[in-house]
């Protein structure tokens, strides 16, 4: 396995140990690139990160070639583990596919995020919203929904929820929503947090960064979880390898080995 650094040694402290969405320059409106979030990743002490660009559908979005290509990359940079995603664009019915990333690419990935983006899928009745999501999340596809709280796709929260929990997939906390995105999704996402506590699942918190300086720091979505009365223990980012676990056992990611492993010896 092709390695740039060791993992080094860290506490098991609670601290943000994971950051599950991050972009670099392929995504055309970020800014740092994939040695850069790594290298900030590192200064914090984050184990993991996952790089999920924007996929095509998106103006700008990475090319799907460069989606596809990521295992080019060393798995370990700068002493942090790069976990190979996208964010793919939940597309609208009429399109016929659920996302815009094909099959093939999709089963060399390690994680899959969904989101609705305003440039791609157009605002709509809140019945709407809900029937979308959980197409999207029953097509198997996905292993995230990307901040859900978003207000200009509002929908039926606990309906979805229920059945991302059934279907095994995750809900992020986005704490971008909650500093300089998508203004206005807080209350949704109290509300997502606390249907999350009372659901008993386990969350994500993802920085969304779109810079280097923004990699790793979820703050405001911890507290929101917290808050919302999330268990600790309900929180990947304090546990690295039990989200990768996850992504093998539950959501049938392959190449994840190397991985485990890794996470198992720190
Ligand atoms: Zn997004
Ligand atoms: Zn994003």
């Amino acid at each position: 396995m092709e390695n740039t650094g060791s993992l080094g040694n860290t506490s098991q402290g609670r601290r943000n140990l994971l950051d599950t969405h991050t972009h670099t320059v392929l995504s055309t409106h970020a800014y740092s690139t994939l040695w850069e979030n790594a290298k900030a990743a590192s200064s914090l002490g984050v184990q993991v990160i996952v790089s999920t660009e924007h996929a095509p559908e998106m103006p700008g979005g990475a090319h799907i070639y460069g989606i596809s290509n990521q295992s080019t990359c060393p798995r370990v940079q700068e002493g942090v583990i790069i976990l190979r995603g996208v964010e793919a664009n939940i597309m609208p019915a009429k399109r016929g596919v659920p996302i815009d990333i094909p099959d093939t690419v999709n089963e060399r990935l390690d994680v899959v995020v969904a989101s609705l983006h305003d440039a791609v899928y157009p605002q709509s009745d809140p019945a709407v919203i809900t029937q979308t999501l959980m197409d999207v999340i029953r097509s198997g596809r996905v292993d995230i929904i990307g901040h859900l709280g978003n207000p200009h796709y509002s929908c039926d929260y606990f309906q979805v929820m229920e059945v991302a929990k059934a279907n095994n997939v995750l809900v992020e906390i986005n704490n971008s929503s909650l500093v300089r995105s998508r203004l206005g999704s807080k209350p949704n996402c109290g509300l997502i947090a606390t249907i999350a506590a009372q659901l008993d699942m386990h969350v994500v918190l993802s920085s969304d960064a779109h810079h280097a300086s923004q990699v790793g720091i979820v703050d405001e979505a911890l507290a929101l979880a917290l808050g919302a009365g999330i268990h600790e223990d309900k929180i990947y980012n304090y546990d690295p390898l039990g989200f990768v676990q996850f992504l093998v056992e539950k959501r049938n990611r392959k190449g994840l080995g190397d991985v485990v492993e890794l996470l198992s010896n720190l």
